[in-house]
């Protein structure tokens, strides 16, 4: 029989609430990841299923500290076992797809690691948990995904986590990949996925992570934005900052002014975009203010991506190149 390893994180699908009404008012990372494996007997059937508890939380509250306990587990797992066939891990939806843009650029093996969460809690009537474990489960134990990197399976869709994001704050089909749409699908007939893996790169497979990571804050574009939060993050000597910038990444005169007039040695800084969807693409402003494209990432996964670049040392450059070789 195939072996998994089960990681838990907390997460709604580990949540529980007084009353199987209530979707929203609940307590999430509730049950421990053996509960939720009993609460979907056909899992038995299909694999032999090893958990660890890796948090409890709700995933707002995940921190560096539990991403380096997931990447150090997961790194040792593999190299431990080479007859293990996967890694599902639970989540929260909320940062869920951090956690898998994070796991796709540290985790360099062929062999599937699977992120599932849900939309309702554990106690909920109709409680979407428990058959996206049984799918995440399927998905991680199909030969077909060997290669496509980290994916996240919920509601019957399969994502690539490059491209994958929440973006509902209700019901069951909460997540896509804006852009590329979904990777394949699940079901109970099998696992399908119409587009063979290409060639992947994992940029920080030999980045040991520290316990002190560095400051990488996000700057959110709106109508008249306060220079004071861009004057703060200058001054407090950010390692990285990523502008969630307005259209297609733009920044207002007044924060353009603000990155002029910086007298000390700026960030590296990222321009992200807040529709939701597109890329942001270069402009011949960017070298001098020290911006740089963020590409297709979301600010949120733009960010993750600063974390580990300023982890490694990374330069403008490095960075650059990385983001353009992005699919
Ligand atoms: N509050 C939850 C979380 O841990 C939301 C969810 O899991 O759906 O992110």
């Amino acid at each position: 029989m195939n072996r998994l390893l089960l990681l838990a994180t907390g997460g709604t699908i580990a949540g529980c609430a007084d009353d199987s009404a209530t979707l929203n008012d609940y307590t999430a990372g509730v049950l421990g990841g053996d509960a939720l494996l009993a609460a979907v007997p056909h899992l038995q059937d299909l694999a032999t299923i090893s958990v660890e508890q890796i948090a409890s939380v709700d995933s707002a509250d995940l921190l560096f500290a539990h991403w380096r306990a997931l990447v150090a587990r997961i790194r040792d797992a593999f190299a431990a076992d080479p007859n293990l066939a996967g890694v599902v891990i639970t989540h929260g939806t909320n940062t869920l797809e951090e956690t898998a843009w994070l796991l796709q650029l540290l985790i360099d093996d062929p062999w599937p690691v699977v992120l599932v969460g849900a939309m309702r809690p554990a106690t909920a009537l109709s409680a979407d948990g428990p058959l996206n474990l049984l799918q995440a489960v399927q998905v991680a134990l199909s030969s077909e995904v060997r290669g496509h990197g980290v994916l996240v399976v919920m509601d019957g869709q399969i994502h690539a986590a490059q491209r994958v994001t929440k973006l509902a704050t209700q019901g069951v089909g909460a997540f896509a990949s804006p852009g590329s749409g979904a990777l394949g699908w699940v079901d109970d007939v099998g696992v399908h996925l119409p587009v063979a893996s290409g060639s992947r790169q994992v940029p920080f497979a030999d980045l040991a992570l520290p316990e002190q990571w560095p400051q990488v804050p996000i700057v959110y574009g709106c109508v008249e934005p306060e220079p004071l939060m861009l004057n703060a993050c200058l001054n407090a000597g950010v390692a990285g900052l990523v502008f969630t910038g307005t259209g297609a990444g733009q920044l207002s005169a007044a924060e353009r002014s603000v990155l002029q007039a910086w007298p000390g040695q700026r960030p590296l800084m990222l321009r992200a975009n807040r529709c939701g969807s597109g890329p942001v693409h270069s402009h011949s402003e960017d070298e001098r203010l020290g911006l740089l494209s963020a590409g297709s990432l979301n600010p949120q996964k733009a960010r993750v991506l600063l974390l580990l670049a300023a982890l490694a040392g990374w330069d403008r450059d490095q960075l650059d190149a990385l983001i353009t070789a992005l699919p």
